[in-house]
């Protein structure tokens, strides 16, 4: 689509910028709905961050992805940020509202349950969180606000039992103590898999039936998806969550109904060298 002064100019704000696919994802569902909109990815390192983010009031852009690192410190940039980030304590998205404030939101949370949502009702569902970083924060907020009954288990258990008690989880503990909660739902937010052949839990602790999501995106079909094959669980690629979390973000700045099957085939054929 060719640009002109009038197309409206997005982006991602994260560093190191080398590995993102949400250009293609969002450029992909801007020209399958003819949105005349342009979206780039800005490598903005810590320093810079509160420069970058002013500088969309002075440019008036009108929205703004945040990802790692900047998803908790962009929170002291902003005008306004919305109770659900709030809760959840980081923000992915940033809109300059009609009045000129920067206000913060949060489609990360939305992203896992709607990719969940693929495979299963979470609401009274045992639901079991691997890992306690700040992918978990999102998830757990997810599947509490679904009616899930939600433990956190984390290699290092402090973590998990403050996450848990901050957002109201019924349980917590170690990565050893998956078998025993027979969870219905599993989900891996550890970066355990991340461009390797491990898994955080031992295989024989994955219940046949269980849906087995996991975070981890690269690669696509990590250990823990493939253990829970063969244990006759359902995996989910993570790739699902961050095609849903930029769905959500389509349709908060365009209003427009997000090109889901456009948007994955974007993710899928994003290089990612
Ligand atoms: P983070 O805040 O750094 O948290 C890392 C988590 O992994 C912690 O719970 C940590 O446990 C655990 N961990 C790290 N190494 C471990 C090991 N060797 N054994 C057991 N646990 C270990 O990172 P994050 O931002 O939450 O991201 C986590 C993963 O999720 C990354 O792979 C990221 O790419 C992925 N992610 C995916 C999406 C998506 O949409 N698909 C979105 C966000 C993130 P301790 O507390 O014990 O250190």
């Amino acid at each position: 689509m060719a640009m002109s002064a009038k197309t409206m100019v997005c982006g991602i704000v994260l560093h190191p910028a080398g590995h993102t696919r949400s250009p293609a994802m969002h450029n992909a569902a801007f020209e399958a709905c003819g949105i005349d909109a342009a979206y780039l990815a800005f490598d903005v390192p810590p320093q810079r961050l509160g420069d970058a983010i002013q500088g969309m009031r002075g440019l008036g852009l009108r929205q703004l992805a945040v990802s790692i690192p900047h998803k908790r410190a962009v929170m002291e940039h902003l005008d306004r940020v919305d109770p659900t980030a709030q809760a959840i304590g980081a923000v992915n998205t940033v809109t300059l509202a009609e009045d000129g404030g920067l206000e913060g939101a949060n489609t990360d949370w939305i992203g896992a349950l709607r990719a969940l949502e693929q495979k299963i009702e979470p609401g009274g569902k045992r639901a079991v969180v691997l890992g306690a970083g700040g992918a978990a924060r999102g998830v757990v907020y997810g599947l509490m606000r679904a009616g899930a009954d939600v433990s956190v288990l984390n290699r290092t258990e402090s973590r998990a039992e403050e996450l848990a008690n901050s957002l109201g989880a019924s349980r917590f503990g170690g990565l050893g103590e998956l078998a025993a909660l027979s969870p219905e739902i599993i989900i891996n937010t550890t970066s355990v898999g991340l461009r390797s052949d491990s898994s955080p839990v031992a295989a024989e602790a994955i219940p046949a039936d269980a849906v087995v999501m996991d975070a981890v995106y690269e690669p696509e079909q990590t250990r823990l998806l493939r253990d829970a094959a063969e244990r006759r669980a359902q995996p989910l690629e993570g790739k699902w969550m961050l095609v849903h979390q930029a769905a959500e973000q389509f349709r908060l700045w365009t209003g427009s109904q997000p090109p889901i099957a456009i948007m994955a085939e974007a993710f899928d054929r994003a290089d990612q060298s």
